[in-house]
């Protein structure tokens, strides 16, 4: 079985950028927990770094928790921060990552983008910081990225996050999919229309 590492970002007392009780913390994990059963249902393994805010591994142990479960892809998912005009998806890779690894990112920001307009930051190498990489394009052993899925200061991007939440949830696991070669088949859910749009 072809096995996929999500990764939410921080946890405990690292609670990540923050607007207010914001948390980026708990977007990013009630947002893993909604692409796990997607890609499950596609017949792809999960291994998840964390399930709650209490057990919250380091960095390494997170990328070492993939590499000995022999996963194939580890998406570590993330929002972003900066000034209140700052919004936009991006994703970030090794900066010696290969043409497959980048390619991967950019199918997982291509149906991103495809679920409501807003702005294309790229798939980009290395960080935008002022060191090489993050750990967890460092330790893992397989393509790997870590997304940023608007920006937690910005009010749009929040809005986007929330009223589009299971699109960017079915989105980020067609991506995964198709960067790991399995063929997405869409659940027939009469609950819940088709990408309603503004
Ligand atoms: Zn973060």
């Amino acid at each position: 079985m072809v096995k996929i590492c999500l990764d939410p970002g921080h946890g405990g007392t690292d609670s990540g950028a923050l607007l207010g009780k914001r948390y980026e913390k708990d977007d990013v994990l009630r947002l893993a927990l909604a692409v796990k059963p997607l890609l499950e249902a596609q017949g792809v393994g999960v291994v998840m770094t964390r399930t709650d805010d209490k057990a919250v591994p380091s960095i390494s142990e997170r990328c070492q928790m993939a590499n000995m479960a022999g996963c194939v892809y580890y998406l570590s998912i993330h929002r972003d921060a900066a000034g209140p005009a700052a919004h936009g998806i991006s994703l970030w890779v090794h900066s010696r990552a290969n043409g497959p690894t980048v390619r991967k990112a950019q199918y997982i920001l291509d149906e991103l983008l495809a679920v409501t307009p807003t702005q294309d930051r790229g798939v980009q190498k290395g960080t935008p910081q002022n060191y090489e990489n993050f750990g967890v394009n460092v330790y893992t052993t397989m393509a790997s990225a870590l997304l940023e899925l608007g920006f937690i200061t910005n009010a749009d991007d929040n809005d986007r996050f929330d009223r589009y939440f299971d699109d960017y949830a079915e989105a980020i696991a067609r991506g995964l999919c198709k960067a790991v070669e399995v063929t997405y088949t869409r659940r027939t859910s009469p609950q819940r229309p088709r990408r309603k749009r503004r």
